[in-house]
């Protein structure tokens, strides 16, 4: 068979989990939190299937989700948004990604995607027909150069995939990116924005998220994405949304409705009932900043050199004076001989690219973060 994605093997986080299950390592590198779900969720999804919702739910998603997912738009700053014609809950944000790029890339359509890049976006750009225009996120920090962007900018562009709070990094964007982004829909009629906010309620410093929802503007020509996995940390329940104009979100639910049609309905019960109260999203952040503080202070004697984390739960180490390999082969290294597994931040780039770059998930126990920098500070 011909293979329609050559270049596609297993993802590195499927790839590094099973190497750090195999030597016995302390897994931190792909993202998941090793803590419970709160209990009052698990709760309320185990009623919602005891009182017999336990069929399809409707194919955009329960209309109680969809309104409880426009109150927190609104309660954190966004525009008023039709949950009749505008929001689709998705089976995790992937599934929304993958829906919205089929839907609204057509052959040939150019996709300008900002490296280091999460790994699902390049697949789905190509089984559209699509063809990626990769551009790198400006080191040290990780900010986007709007100027790079604009150049690489055809009438053929279609799309540009922002992520932010940023994985790998933790970049956030300023006021001053979001005036950029709008300059650039301005000068570029046929370009769309996706962006992908799953780390939205993850971001700290004092800092709010900017979300494209957050302008009336940018919101008309956008798409926006989250995932409840992250901000519920249940990240196995694979449940999400995508918000889009009717136009826009028309085209996209013809694919969702065959590519998925509906997601887990006594969930979407329990995330309505859960959603009504705003600590549960809102508390999130300063839960993540106790662990970003905890770990990057549990790293401070080390000979890595801790890069900023404004959001995420994933923290960027620099290895340069630590060793001289490459970041995969370090990163196995690390796994083999230290027992401590991360992701290379090169697994991030179409192109390769090696800035001895490791990432390091921080969304686990004080117990296992301790135990993961003191090998980390010995090396
Ligand atoms: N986008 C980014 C940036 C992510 O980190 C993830 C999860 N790893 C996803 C999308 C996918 O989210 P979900 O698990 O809800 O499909
Ligand atoms: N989002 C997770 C990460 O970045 C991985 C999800 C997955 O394994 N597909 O680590």
């Amino acid at each position: 068979i011909q293979s329609k994605l050559p270049k596609v093997g297993t993802t590195i986080f499927t790839v590094m989990s099973q190497m750090a299950a195999e030597y016995n390592a302390i897994n931190l590198s792909q993202g998941f939190p090793d803590f419970p779900v709160s209990e009052k969720l698990i709760d309320l999804v185990y009623q919602n299937m005891q009182i017999g919702h336990n069929q399809y739910a409707p194919m955009p998603g329960l209309p109680q989700l969809r309104e409880a997912i426009a109150n927190k738009i609104k309660n954190t700053g966004g525009i008023n948004i039709n949950i009749d014609t505008e929001i689709t809950v998705s089976a995790g944000a992937t599934e929304a990604i993958f829906s919205s790029v089929l839907a609204t890339v057509n052959q040939g359509d150019e996709v300008i995607v900002l490296e280091p890049a999460y790994d699902c976006y390049i697949p789905a750009i190509e089984l559209a027909g699509g063809k990626v225009v990769p551009v790198g996120l400006s080191l040290p920090n990780f900010t986007p150069d709007w100027q790079k962007v604009k150049d690489n900018i055809t009438e053929k562009t279609r799309m540009v995939i922002i992520n932010f709070p940023h994985n790998p990094s933790g970049a956030i964007l300023t006021q001053d990116d979001i005036t950029a982004l709008k300059e650039i829909l301005e000068e570029n009629p046929q370009l769309i924005i996706l962006s992908d906010e799953v780390y939205e309620h993850i971001i700290f410093d004092g800092n709010t998220h900017l979300s494209v929802l957050k302008d009336k503007f940018l919101a008309s020509r956008s798409i926006a994405v989250s995932s409840f996995g992250k901000t519920f940390h249940a990240t196995g329940w694979k449940i999400g949304y995508m918000v889009a104009p009717e136009a826009i979100m028309k085209e996209i639910r013809k694919v969702h409705q065959y590519n998925c049609f509906s997601v887990h309905t006594p969930s979407q019960y329990a995330m309505a009932e859960y959603l009504q109260n705003e600590q549960n999203y809102l508390g999130v952040s300063s839960m993540y900043e106790k662990k970003r503080e905890f770990f990057q202070q549990a790293m401070q004697d080390s000979k890595f050199k801790v890069i900023p984390s404004y959001g995420t739960y994933f923290q960027v180490l620099e290895f340069s004076e630590v060793s001289d390999m490459g970041d995969m082969e370090f990163a196995q290294y690390l796994i083999k001989d230290k027992g401590v597994a991360s992701i290379p931040i090169s697994a991030f780039y179409s192109d390769k690219q090696d800035d001895k770059l490791l990432r390091f998930c921080f969304s686990k126990g004080e117990e296992t973060l301790q135990k993961a920098a003191d090998i980390l500070c010995k090396i």
